[in-house]
């Protein structure tokens, strides 16, 4: 019952000639079964919404500020977003919380300030490599849902993706059973804070090296409700190949 999502994170990557032509080329493919999203850097957002107009595929950011406008030099905020056309915005994203050393906390509050606006928050955890090897994925997965996820969260507003920081961008994935008990995992805890109703509406996204040669067995599990894409999502036949096995 949960439709599943194909969420494209175009990262730091595309100039406006290649922005708008990924986006031409994925508004022509077939979204029937799923709903598609893709999310460009700020600065193609206007001209990818220009190019998805008629078509159904939705539009996010890659992240929000907590504020809802001020001195906050570089930044974007969600009505920002939203005003180009927004739906959605992708918040916590390991390459932001290595990058820019973003907090459980300040992940919520950007959550807060993306419900305001109307946005869904795309939610992002994972654990890293020594986190796994240590026997930790759970307790890791635990705490950042714990302080990431607001207490205003619904399967409407929010979907979670579990991205492994190990497996993203490595060419390296678990097991979609691993992948799988993962997700498991999260609903089970997503339900003891939000209840079961709205953690078994919510999707949570698998991410990191998902590709057209193994998006199906993925994208077959009970509890993998669509795929948060990066690599794969810069060439329109990949992430549309990834969609068709949803
Ligand atoms: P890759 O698909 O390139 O591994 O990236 C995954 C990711 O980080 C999506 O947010």
């Amino acid at each position: 019952s949960r439709t599943p999502l194909i969420a494209g994170n175009w990262k730091m990557n595309g100039l406006l000639a290649d922005g708008t032509a990924l986006a031409t080329a994925v508004a022509q493919g077939d979204a029937s079964g799923c709903e598609i999203l893709v999310c460009p850097p700020a600065t193609l957002i206007h001209a990818v919404a220009q190019a998805l107009k008629g078509s159904t595929v939705k539009l996010g950011g890659q992240d929000c500020h907590a504020a809802e406008k001020g001195a906050h030099t570089g930044d974007v905020s969600a009505a920002m977003l939203k005003d180009l056309r927004c739906s959605h915005v992708i918040l916590g994203h390991s390459e932001r919380r290595q990058d820019h050393g973003e907090t459980d906390a300040q992940v919520s509050e950007k959550a807060l300030a993306a419900y305001a606006a109307g946005l869904v928050a795309v939610i992002c955890v994972g654990e890293t490599e020594a986190e796994r090897d240590a026997g930790d994925t759970m307790k890791v997965i635990s705490a950042q849902l714990d302080g990431s996820v607001p207490k205003g969260a619904t399967a409407e507003n929010t979907v979670i993706a579990y991205e492994p920081v190990w497996a993203i961008g490595t060419g390296r994935t678990p097991t979609a059973e691993e992948a799988n008990a993962v997700h498991v995992h999260i609903r089970a805890h997503l339900s003891g804070g939000l209840g079961a109703d709205t953690a078994s509406g919510m999707r949570i996204l698998y991410g990191g090296s998902m590709k057209p040669g193994n998006a199906a067995e993925l994208l077959a599990q009970s509890d993998i409700d669509g795929g948060l894409i990066g690599g794969a999502a810069l060439k329109a036949d990949d992430f549309l190949a990834i969609a068709a096995a949803s």
